[in-house]
């Protein structure tokens, strides 16, 4: 049961930094505080103040306050003094990104940094978020998560990234772009291994919303046959290494350097699968940077 309403902007104190989180798609998902504040702001920041107009538009929100002004990936760190100067003189502040959640893969962190530090009370309206709605749906173990947000798009800095993370035992959330989706799954298959439990969610709350759930070996290949499934937005989320196999990084390593002595690569990768339970191809990949050069 919720402590109190407590719902009401009367309650926000001048000079108040307000992050508040907006629709990742369903209209419904905005909140009567979020409308509110969006509403009652002195300054409302947007990350596209075209983006954030329309929805105020199609929400009936009708801002009673001054104009919107923008705040993006480009301009935040020229702007955060001058805002950080209106909420000193006792303006409120909100901050929407275009969809979710702001500083989610998107803009604000600056912002937030610089506030904290002045001193600037810093509160949010809590409301969509594309991870959290996907990692609820995803039938994965939910109680211990690491948000990795996007993962490089050049397949080598994707697979540095994949194979850093190939031990980690919390369950596993990217955001995707639709048109890598394919590749991804790929990538992720071949170093995690093909047995991974994981699942795509894809235009969530919207009309066309869809959760793909299987392994990333089964994933991969369905997303090379399904169209479909590499439209619109996506989340894959990705359930953590087996923490029974309880092999780390510097033990699967420990294991190829022993059998490295003494065969070539790809046996000694197949060989440390069989013994540690990890993905053959990305203890090749370790091999074949663990040989010793002659
Ligand atoms: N701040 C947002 C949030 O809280 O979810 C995320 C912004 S990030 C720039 C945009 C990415 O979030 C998309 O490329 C997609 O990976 C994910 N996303 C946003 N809306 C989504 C939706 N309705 N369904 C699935 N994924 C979504």
């Amino acid at each position: 049961m919720a402590e109190d309403s407590g719902d009401s902007i009367a309650r926000l104190r001048p000079g108040t930094l307000v992050l508040v989180a907006t629709p990742i798609g369903n209209l419904g998902d905005l909140s009567p505080r979020a409308r509110e504040v969006l509403r009652e702001a002195d300054l409302l920041l947007a990350e596209d103040t075209r983006h954030t107009a329309q929805l105020l538009r199609a929400c009936g929100v009708q801002r009673t306050q001054g104009s919107i002004e923008s705040l993006h990936e480009h301009n935040e760190r020229e702007r955060v003094p001058g805002v950080i100067e209106r909420l000193r003189a006792g303006a409120t502040v909100a901050l929407a990104s275009d969809a979710g959640t702001p500083l989610m893969s998107d803009p604000g962190a600056a912002l937030v940094n610089a506030a904290a530090s002045a001193g600037i009370e810093v509160i949010a309206v809590p409301g969509p978020c594309a991870a959290i709605a996907a990692l609820s749906v995803a039938a994965l173990p939910a109680a211990r998560f690491a948000f990795e947000g996007f993962l490089p798009a050049r397949p080598t800095a994707r697979r540095d990234v994949l194979r850093a993370l190939v031990g980690e035992a919390r369950t596993l959330v990217f955001y995707e772009a639709p048109h890598r989706l394919h590749e991804t799954l790929d990538d992720l298959a071949g170093i995690f291994g093909a047995e991974r439990p994981a699942a795509v969610a894809r235009e969530l709350t919207k009309r066309f919303e869809t959760v793909y759930r299987g392994t990333l070996g089964t994933l991969a290949q369905q997303a090379a046959s399904d169209a479909d499934m590499s439209r619109g937005e996506i989340v894959l989320v990705v359930q953590g290494a087996a923490s029974e196999a309880g092999i780390d990084d510097a033990e699967a390593e420990r294991v190829l350097h022993i059998l490295l002595e003494a065969v070539p690569v790809s046996q000694a990768a197949r060989i440390a699968a069989q013994i540690t339970g990890r993905a053959r191809k990305e203890l090749y990949e370790r091999a074949l940077r663990l040989r010793p050069q002659s």
